[in-house]
């Protein structure tokens, strides 16, 4: 099959003040320099960010997204942020489910494909987050794990163009620790025959990124797995010259 366009998505989490946001415009300056390989960029800011990083890229190659999005629309959620409201301050992604989510708040597989479908209703593209723990991993779960949590967060008629799957084994993420790559290739092998049971031909369209310590030295040899079709990247997305090294192995 053909692969799919990769994407190198970078997660700030937490992380940015208006005073600190020259590392933005390095990163976007180096994907307009064609600094990078064929990926899409997208740079996921904390939600105070996004309106002033959507009109710095305007016109420009690079995405922005989210973090999180609360399934409902509008209403009397003190605190949260609707997908619409996402997209209205000029993202086009979302990340959903990410394990801090899932871990700090409870966040139900239920809860992350209403995430997921909240995306789709207001025309953003969902990036649903999938992994284990390391106790999971030990106890040999890490496939039951991984395959309840994409059948319990993947919407029904997800495609390849609203939807994107991201494998973060939680033991990996901001710990410097990664899988071996034959790791990483039976999990994704599994993800993408689980799309395809569940969407058919459409599931070979979805990208499956890997996150979890994803670094400029690690980059080209997670690329080369089959069924890795992008990175997640969290830490080294903060500091503009490694996000646009991991981005131009991709
Ligand atoms: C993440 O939180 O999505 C992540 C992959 O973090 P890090 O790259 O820092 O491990």
């Amino acid at each position: 099959a053909i692969r799919p366009r990769p994407l190198v998505a970078g997660n700030w989490k937490m992380n940015g003040l208006v005073l600190g946001v020259n590392e933005f415009d390095a990163i976007a300056t180096g994907v307009a320099a064609r600094e990078v390989g064929r990926a899409e960029v997208l740079i996921c800011p904390p939600f105070t960010l996004i309106s002033r990083f959507a009109a710095a890229a305007a016109g420009q190659h690079i995405k922005i997204g989210a973090q999180d999005c609360h399934p409902k629309s509008s209403g009397a959620h003190t605190g949260d942020v609707s997908a619409e409201m996402v997209k209205d301050a000029g993202a086009s992604y979302v990340i959903v489910g990410h394990s801090e989510r899932r871990v700090c708040y409870g966040e139900s597989d239920a809860l992350v494909r209403s995430k997921a479908e909240a995306a789709r209703r207001a025309g953003l593209v969902a990036i649903i987050c999938i992994g284990e723990t390391q106790a999971e991993r030990e106890a040999g779960r890490t496939i039951d794990v991984v395959g309840t949590q994409l059948a319990g967060s993947l919407p029904a008629g997800a495609t390849g163009a609203n939807t994107v799957i991201a494998y973060e084994p939680v033991w990996a993420i901001g710990t410097g620790l990664t899988p071996t790559v034959d790791d990483v290739k039976v999990v994704h092998d599994f993800i993408r025959s689980r799309l395809v049971e569940a969407l058919e031909g459409e599931g070979h369209e979805l990208r499956i990124l890997y996150g979890g310590s994803v670094k400029p030295s690690n980059a080209a040899e997670l690329m080369a797995v089959d069924n890795v079709d992008g990175a997640l990247v969290g830490g080294a997305s903060l500091k503009a010259t490694d996000f646009l090294g991991i981005a131009a192995a991709y």
